[in-house]
């Protein structure tokens, strides 16, 4: 089969090489799409990679075309998303259902091989089955769109104090349930018409938490978009918050109604006048930008929650008045890891298949910036080259 192999830091080939066999427990998946992430960047290019030569790639979808011993022979044939974080299953954190947080991992595409090529082996609970009527392209992005989901599901259970299993327990009564479903927004945007036809009543518990409260997102990327989308669907009064205009257009295509620019001197101000005068009940950081990512506590309201989804690349500065707001406004502060949760590969995927099923969350041509042949793996990430003159606006996807 064809794959990119990344030789040895910024060297990209695409090779012929043994078309790997699924071993007991596995399926072989045939790549329809698998998208370049931001973190298979500094693999190629920073050296940062688990080892040389490697074939990346985590974001993918594709057909199930082989099985090995051991897996039902009904999932040939099937359309998958792949689900790339292969945790231990064994250790304290994986056994509480906390799989992003396991230290005794393996990852598709980072730690074994991976989509950029024409096959890629996993084991079977590493698929994801797709909708009919989900594309294999938007398949691809199954995984960032749980990543925003997962962050979601963060924020969405602190809110409702259901941090563990007893609670949530609870937090599955019938009456429990109700009460959350505040509006019944949730439900219309995912076609249920009661709390009973869910499949997952917990997932969408901590999803309807979000009905009538405002939230920010901050960073206009595939992330943030994908945040924006999940947040409308979920009930939320959105804004997303973007340095540039072209990527708050693309992400109003894509059916994010509230977009504002982070420029001018008083953006956080406006931002709130416009859009919630007290503070916003939620906002979420999707730049991974040291310079943006404090700036998100100025945006929070009293008892705000925010999330941290995407990881600064340089040392970060809080003035100590920006960090006196944590103390003042009783801030909950936390990060996002992935994108897991209990019972595997977690609430965020079916969640996600859902979302994308109905076309609550969705990816338009504009959010793509380009699709390379696997032939052409070296050309896709030098986009993404240090100094490159045609950085990519938008996801860029090799197709096998
Ligand atoms: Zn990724
Ligand atoms: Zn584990």
């Amino acid at each position: 089969m064809k794959a990119a192999v990344v030789q040895r830091p910024e060297v990209v080939e695409t090779c012929e090489m043994a078309c790997p066999a699924p071993a007991p427990g596995e399926v072989l998946v045939r790549v329809a799409y698998c998208g370049v992430c931001g973190s298979d960047v500094p693999r190629v290019w920073m050296g940062t990679a688990h080892s040389y030569p490697i074939v990346l790639g985590h974001e993918f979808s594709g057909e199930v075309v082989e099985v090995g011993d051991g897996v039902d022979a009904a999932l040939m044939g099937q359309r998958v998303a792949g689900v790339p974080l292969v945790p231990c299953h064994e250790c304290d954190d994986c056994a509480a259902g906390d799989f992003s947080l396991c230290k005794h991992y393996s990852f598709i595409g980072s730690r074994r091989p991976g989509a950029f090529a024409e096959y890629v082996a996993a084991p079977a609970q590493n698929v994801f089955p797709l909708p009919d009527d989900v594309s294999y392209l938007n398949g691809a992005f199954f995984e960032p769109a749980t990543v925003a989901l997962h962050a979601l599901r963060l924020l969405g259970r602190l809110q409702w104090g259901c941090g563990d299993a007893a609670g949530a327990e609870e937090d599955n009564q019938p009456e429990k349930l109700q009460e959350k479903f505040v509006g019944q927004r949730f439900i219309s945007a995912v076609g249920n018409s009661s709390p009973e036809d869910c499949e997952s009543p917990h997932a969408y518990a901590w999803f309807a938490a979000y009905a009538g409260s405002t939230a920010a997102v901050v960073g206009s990327g595939t992330i943030g978009i994908f945040l924006a989308q999940a947040l409308q669907a979920a009930g939320a009064r959105v804004v997303l918050l973007g340095r540039r205009e072209a990527p708050l257009e693309v992400a109003q295509e894509a059916g994010v109604r509230q977009v504002a620019l982070t420029s001018g001197d008083d953006w956080i101000t406006a931002a709130k006048e416009a859009y919630a005068p007290i503070g916003f009940d939620f906002v979420f950081d999707a730049t991974g930008n040291a310079a943006a990512m404090p700036r998100s506590l100025e945006l929070a309201a009293n008892h705000g929650r925010v999330c941290m989804v995407g990881t600064p690349k340089e040392d970060m500065v809080f003035s100590p008045r920006l960090w006196e707001d944590i103390n003042r406004k009783e801030l909950f502060l936390t990060g996002s890891w992935m994108s897991y949760s209990a019972p595997w590969p977690g609430e965020e995927w079916p969640l996600a298949a859902r979302l994308f099923a109905v076309g609550a969350m969705k990816v338009t041509e504009a959010m793509v910036d380009t699709v390379y042949p696997l032939a052409e793996a070296a050309e896709a990430f030098a986009r993404f080259a240090p100094g490159s003159q045609n950085k990519a606006s938008g996801k860029v996807l090799i197709e096998a």
